[in-house]
């Protein structure tokens, strides 16, 4: 039986770089949705298999994550797999805990006149969407905009009324 090299611990040991924060950043390409990922396991017993990295780390450092928990990052950096920055939550815990940053994606300040909170809870930025509507007008024209918004209010108000 070929012998492993190395183990799946001292593998994923050599893959991370420490950042200055602390990070144990994950050096092979991220998933589609941004997260490290790798290979464990060996064919010979049939154990292969590819996992994110962060659950690896957190289950080899820290412990087992319970059935339908998932690893929250503490420090908002999706390829760290410092097991002191994770942490076993529920899905939805996971998702309530999504920041409630202080800036929009284009640095304006959610806070105060600027934030609009929408139905869903969702934080949305007012110069955004008013730049977003100032583009669209030089795009297809004031006039095609206006008539869009008062629909758009029209149909806000039937349903008010409705
Ligand atoms: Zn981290
Ligand atoms: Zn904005």
């Amino acid at each position: 039986m070929a012998e492993k090299l190395l183990s799946d611990r001292e593998r994923f040991l050599k893959l991370i770089v420490v950042s200055a924060n602390g990070c144990w950043e994950w050096q092979l390409s991220p998933d589609k949705d941004g997260y490290g990922l790798i290979s464990v396991g060996s064919d010979t017993d049939g154990s292969a298999r590819r996992m994110r990295a962060q659950r690896f780390a957190y289950e080899e450092f820290v412990g087992p994550i319970p059935e339908g928990m998932e690893t929250d990052h503490l420090c908002r950096n999706r390829i760290c797999v410092n097991p002191a920055h994770l942490e076993a939550v529920s899905a939805k815990e996971n998702r309530r805990r999504i920041p409630k940053s202080a800036n929009c994606p284009h640095g304006h300040a959610l806070s105060g006149d600027n934030l609009y909170v929408d139905p869903r809870g969702n934080r949305q930025c007012r110069e955004c969407r008013r730049q977003a509507i100032l583009a669209l007008r030089s795009r297809i024209g004031k006039e095609a905009v206006n008539n869009y918004q008062r629909e758009w209010e029209r149909k806000k108000r039937r349903k008010k009324s409705a």
